[in-house]
């Protein structure tokens, strides 16, 4: 067994949702080129694959026939505005999140049947791990486009798995609630969701309050720890370790998915999170250090380069090695940056950090209180 596999091929990257978009597929050859420069790819241990389209039949596991029928139509036609289908009730708008664009079928297709691709892999046990870092679309609807995302590849992904009898756990710290993925498995208990976001009280899609817990069967399956705007690491890594993997261990599951957006990062221009590469890949190795078969998607994060570097950190812990500080040369110079890591934290006033531990010790302390005892926990 290897220790892990990078989906990747350069069609994935190269279309554009609208020119001023703030989500360009081009961050993912980003990540791939500054993994090629440091030899990634040559590893002994590493594996890297082409990904294959998701089938129709795949994709309605999740999505409504005529919502894929709609997908199809609109990206092969003239635009949202074609007539033959009515775009917005599908989630589409020209100049909203999520534009019509040429071959959008085909491209959401291949990024999906990426995380199947990455999936199989992670289940027949060819390798510990996958990263599909075209993946980690989680706000998609059954039967609707949402912040971004056509189809809903982290739950399908799930989905995938379930049907072969495993159990689940679903860890999202994409800096926005994993909205998609939780209403897809809201009663269910063979499936544990775990997202880790800004708060929706300041940020899209304005849901995951702690008090999202599942319903039915599924009630104490879904979890949710809501942060405050300006979170930085040591308050984000110290939230997370007291609510991520106690939780998944109790859980006990078959496989790990993880979301792994990066728009948590401090300078990420949709988001107002604080974090920095350091925080980020500490949550990273706390996902690895749970030791079970791991299924790792990419997610939201609109600067690139901080994209490119946070994606190599995370593959990098996924074949248990350290790049080198220094960037390669090739990527130091188009991008203008130098290192890998972040040296330093962004300041955040006094007053403010106030209100993040305040806001930390409410989301910690109520998913304690009413969710740690269901797992057989205490509070
Ligand atoms: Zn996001």
């Amino acid at each position: 067994m290897r220790r892990a596999a990078f989906i990747y091929e350069d069609a994935l990257s190269r279309h554009e949702l609208r020119s001023d978009h703030p989500m360009r597929p081009v961050r993912l050859r980003y990540t791939y080129e500054l993994l090629q420069e440091y030899g990634a790819f040559d590893h002994p241990e590493a594996v890297l694959l082409d990904p294959r389209s998701a089938t129709e039949e795949e994709l309605a596991w999740l999505h409504t026939s005529e919502y894929i029928a709609a997908v199809k139509a609109l990206g092969s036609g003239p635009g949202v505005d074609s007539g033959a289908v009515d775009a917005a009730r599908f989630g589409f708008s020209g100049q909203g999140d999520n534009p019509v664009y040429p071959n959008m079928f085909e491209a959401a297709a291949l990024s999906t049947g990426g995380s199947l691709l990455a999936a199989e892999m992670v289940a027949s046990g060819e390798v510990r791990a996958a990263f599909n870092i075209s993946g980690g679309l989680h706000h998609a609807a059954a039967g609707h486009a949402s912040g971004f995302c056509v189809f809903n590849d982290p739950a399908l992904a799930v989905h995938y798995f379930l049907n072969r009898g495993m159990r689940v756990a679903y860890v999202d710290i994409d800096a926005h609630h994993g909205d998609g993925v939780q209403e897809a498995f809201y009663s269910d208990d063979r499936v544990l969701t775990i997202s880790v976001h800004e708060s929706g009280q300041y940020l899209f899609p304005g849901t995951g309050s702690v008090d999202e817990m599942g319903e039915g069967a599924g009630r104490g399956y879904s979890v949710n720890l809501p942060l405050y705007p300006y979170t930085g690491d040591d308050d984000y890594v110290e939230a997370f370790s007291q609510v991520v993997p106690p939780l998944v261990r109790a859980f006990a599951p078959d496989v790990l998915v993880t979301q792994l957006g990066i728009d948590s990062y401090h300078s990420d221009p949709l988001t107002h999170l604080q974090v920095t590469t350091e925080g980020y890949i500490e949550a990273v190795r706390q996902l690895a250090g749970l030791g079970l078969p791991w299924l790792a998607l990419g997610g939201g994060g609109y600067d690139v380069t901080a994209v490119a570097r946070a994606w190599t950190l995370a593959f990098g812990v996924m074949l248990d090695i350290d790049w080198p500080d220094q960037l390669p040369s090739a990527f130091a110079k188009e991008h203008g940056a130098g290192r890998l890591r972040d040296e330093l934290s962004p300041e955040v006033p006094a007053h403010i950090k106030v209100d993040v531990r305040r806001y930390i010790e409410d989301s910690v302390g109520a998913i304690r209180q009413q969710i740690f005892p269901l797992h057989g926990l205490t509070g």
